[in-house]
């Protein structure tokens, strides 16, 4: 087949792909910015080799090296780590790291349990939604409620996304710090065997979860006739699970079960329900005040992987890393764009290297694009630091 991505062919073309289409310069760029005040050769780099060799505590100096290190391992895939006080070394026990761009990590294996058309590595347009939500939401939240502004979002090659944060604030904050901001992020708590996972208490609802709330609701209904989530007996066992009040889930049991299988039309029935039930029952419904923001929220909020964000010295997929078993880019994409990007247009190395590949002329411009936006984070974030310094600078004339 024409175009079709073969894993075994990766070791021949990663080396062009490396040379001709890896953007090095802007790349270095982007990782000195991270590495102010230390200079980019502390900057800890990994590789993965074929047959899963892996090398830790890489660095590079400039451009030239990050070529001479490529051509000559040939990494199947690239990570990156902390910047250190010294240069990263195994033999280094007493290094220490001294920043880290915030990451998030978003993965659609975590959505396993609401998602009902692909399981595990698995993932379609349908499912992708999920993703479109998730890095609206943290990007919203990232800019209005933290104030970062230098913010990266990559598609990690398969089935999820990666988000960086670069604002200084942001790369130098310490452990508790970045947990602080995880937990805040996180609305979604409990293991497999809780069925309600969402409680958003009965006081006024915090700005930033109304606004989550807003972005769930253009996709809402899209995404029940996508999933149709309360379509099953199972899937409706689970649903019914999330009504704390038990005159309610009868009451709503009884009337959905009689229904066409239809999700939305399940989901409008319960609200109305909900609504008349609120108004009959006065008080005693504070306890299910926000129940219909709680269980949107269960199905569509972003679920993040917090212990890569609380981690100082996690290793995250680099922007623009093959991923070894699909062959895709882990292209940078603009989060007003993600709506409408299709994991169909996402180049691959194949497509790329072959121009006979039916993608290939699309995915060429798609990899540009994807390019020229990288660019114009970097950029903003070279402006950012050098109005931080400047700024600096003058603070220290004063004193
Ligand atoms: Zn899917």
């Amino acid at each position: 087949m024409v175009g079709h991505y073969d894993e075994n062919l990766l070791s021949d073309m990663l080396p062009l792909y490396y040379t001709k289409y890896f953007p090095q310069n802007i790349f270095c760029r982007w990782l000195c910015c991270g590495c102010s005040p230390q200079p980019l050769s502390n900057r800890e780099l990994s590789f993965t080799l074929a047959d899963d060799v892996y090398l830790r505590y890489l660095s590079i100096s400039d451009q030239k090296e990050l070529q001479t290190l490529f051509q000559k391992k040939c990494p199947h895939k690239l990570d990156i780590g902390a910047v250190y006080n010294t240069k990263p070394s195994i033999a280094r026990h007493d290094s220490v790291v001294l920043a880290r761009e915030l990451v998030f990590d978003i993965d659609l294996t975590d959505y396993d349990e609401v998602r009902t058309c692909c399981k595990e590595a698995k993932v379609c347009e349908k499912c992708w939604k999920f993703m479109v939500i998730a890095c609206e939401i943290i990007d919203k939240a990232l800019k209005d409620d933290f104030g970062f502004q230098n913010i990266l979002w990559v598609f990690s090659g398969r089935r999820g996304i990666h988000c960086w944060v670069s604002d200084y604030e942001a790369r130098v904050l310490d452990s508790p710090g970045r947990g602080a901001v995880a937990d805040y992020l996180c609305l979604i708590m409990g293991g497999d065997n809780q069925n309600k996972k969402v409680n958003l208490g009965n006081d006024n609802l915090h700005t930033s979860i109304r606004r989550a709330l807003d972005i769930i609701d253009k996709y809402f209904e899209e995404i029940l006739q996508d999933q149709e989530f309360f379509s099953t007996n199972d899937g409706l066992k689970a649903f019914l699970k999330q009504i704390p009040d038990d005159n309610l889930r009868s009451q709503t049991e009884k009337k959905l079960e009689k229904l066409p299988e239809s999700s939305l039309e399940r989901w409008r029935n319960f609200i109305s329900l909900y609504e008349t039930y609120c108004r009959e029952n006065g008080f005693a419904v504070r306890k299910i005040k926000y129940l219909v923001e709680e269980i949107k929220v269960q199905y569509c909020y972003p679920r993040l992987d917090v212990n890569v964000t609380k981690g100082f010295n996690h290793l995250l997929k680099s922007p623009f890393s093959i991923h070894p078993k699909t062959g895709k880019v882990s292209v940078v994409f603009k989060p007003t764009n993600a709506r409408k990007m299709k994991l169909s247009d996402v180049p691959t190395i194949q497509s790329l290297l072959d121009d006979s590949t039916a993608d290939s002329t699309e995915h060429q411009n798609n990899m540009k694009t994807s390019v020229k936006i990288f660019q114009e984070v970097v950029f903003s974030l070279e402006k950012a630091e050098a109005m931080r310094r400047k700024a600096d600078a003058n603070m220290s004339l004063e004193f």
